[in-house]
């Protein structure tokens, strides 16, 4: 083995064992070496005590999922190239022809889509429930209900349900239930509270999280996880990711380890800056609803108050205009904006705005919800008063 071509790659150097700094190593692999033909044979990935191949783990994403698990209270994890990845395997894992799945009309609205176009395809069906009515869930759930999405608060309107609720009521009837967790994302409440006290106790069947928001922080990087409590429904959801061949790539996994030390400071501050600005777009005379779960007349005010015993929220505020209000008024105010950026997603260091066809995304338009179009506004990490200087100025400039 004197040839160089051989040596730079059968090299007989191994670097010291013990190596030990803040953060996890980044271990890319497809190939993974055994040292002999039984272990090729023995090893076993599915319980994380051996690897085989990259696509079913790593050091770097086992090392994740179990971060994951201690932010969200979970068991188990599986991570997944998006959150809406997270969302389509979880249905396409548990639901079957005949089978009938329930959606909050508020939900995340690709998630809606999903069911629309491929689940009913394959023949399996969908209702939508009002997310503010449990007798309205309860009245839907048939026979061939399976499974019920549950989301808190929606992610567009930001009314929040009651969740103990809706999950007793799914509990009782012997359906799954499947939280998309984005915007408590383990911080606000936990998904997985098995605490006696029957009035706030919340056990979901399991979660799915767009990692894409707060895990990451960064506005660079998509990812998604599936997590339960309940080692046979983690199975059956890790079958099925191996059977679609779902992995994440290990600088994704890496550059959401290196944000999640900073998760619960970095969803404190934008939370305070959403809620400074929140109230104070109270006072525009163009606004006619200001949407923040911890305002007293938001929608679902009371919900939020009994499940989020922390008192966080999200960094996410949406505005309804007076239906005086010109939609052309409406888009020149978000292009006036300077420090908020006109596009999709939240949880990253830049502040966000999206104008929203609330007529488009729901079949009725809700009673809770002043008629008007909608804008959502993520905060990022800015100073909230040059946001909220930023609001005033495209305000002025729009409307005076
Ligand atoms: C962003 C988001 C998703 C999808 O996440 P992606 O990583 O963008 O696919 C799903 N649910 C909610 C509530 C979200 O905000």
């Amino acid at each position: 083995m004197s040839d160089p071509a051989t040596t730079l790659i059968h090299h007989p150097y191994l670097p010291p064992e013990g190596f030990m700094a803040p953060q996890v190593g980044v271990f890319k692999a497809s190939t993974v070496f055994f040292p002999n033909v039984a272990a090729m044979g023995s090893t076993q990935w599915k319980d994380k005590t051996g690897y085989t191949y990259g696509l079913h783990g790593t050091p770097t994403t086992y090392t994740l999922e179990e971060r994951l698990c201690a932010l969200e209270g979970g068991l188990q994890c599986l991570l997944v190239p998006s959150g809406l990845a997270a969302i389509a395997t979880a249905l396409m894992s548990l639901l079957r022809t005949g089978d009938e799945l329930l959606i909050p009309e508020n939900a995340y609205g690709p998630a809606k889509e999903l069911a629309r176009s491929e689940l009913a395809a394959w023949g399996i069906g969908h209702r939508f429930y009002d997310p503010m009515d449990p007798q309205d869930l309860a009245r839907n759930i048939g026979p061939n209900t399976k499974l019920v999405l549950l989301e808190a608060p929606g992610s567009v309107t930001l009314e929040f349900p009651d969740l103990p609720e809706q999950v007793r009521i799914c509990n009782g009837k012997g359906v799954l239930c499947v939280l998309d967790n984005t915007w408590g994302a383990g911080i606000a409440f936990s998904p997985f509270d098995l605490s006696p006290c029957a009035q706030t106790a919340l056990a979901v069947d399991l979660t799915v999280h767009a990692l894409t928001k707060y895990p990451s922080g960064g506005g660079d990087t998509l990812m998604g996880s599936i997590m339960t409590r309940d080692p046979a429904l983690h199975q059956r959801l890790q079958l099925t990711h191996m059977h679609l061949g779902l992995a994440v790539g290990a600088n994704d996994a890496e550059s959401v380890l290196r944000s999640l030390p900073s998760i619960y400071l970095r969803y404190a501050a934008q939370d305070r800056s959403a809620r400074q600005l929140a109230a104070w777009c109270r006072q525009a005379p163009q606004i006619a609803q200001v949407l923040h779960p911890a305002l007293a007349d938001s929608p679902g005010h009371a919900h939020w108050k009994s499940l989020c015993h922390s008192g966080a929220c999200a960094g996410l505020f949406s505005l309804v205009f007076t239906p005086q209000t010109s939609l052309a008024q409406v888009h020149a105010f978000c292009d006036a904006l300077k420090l908020f950026k006109l596009g999709y997603s939240w949880g990253g260091p830049v502040s966000l705005v999206v104008p929203y066809d609330i007529a488009s995304m729901r079949s009725v338009w809700p009673a809770h919800l002043a008629r008007g179009t909608l804008v959502r506004f993520s905060t990022g990490l800015e100073a909230a008063d040059d946001l909220q200087a930023d609001l005033a100025q495209a305000m002025q400039r729009v409307f005076f």
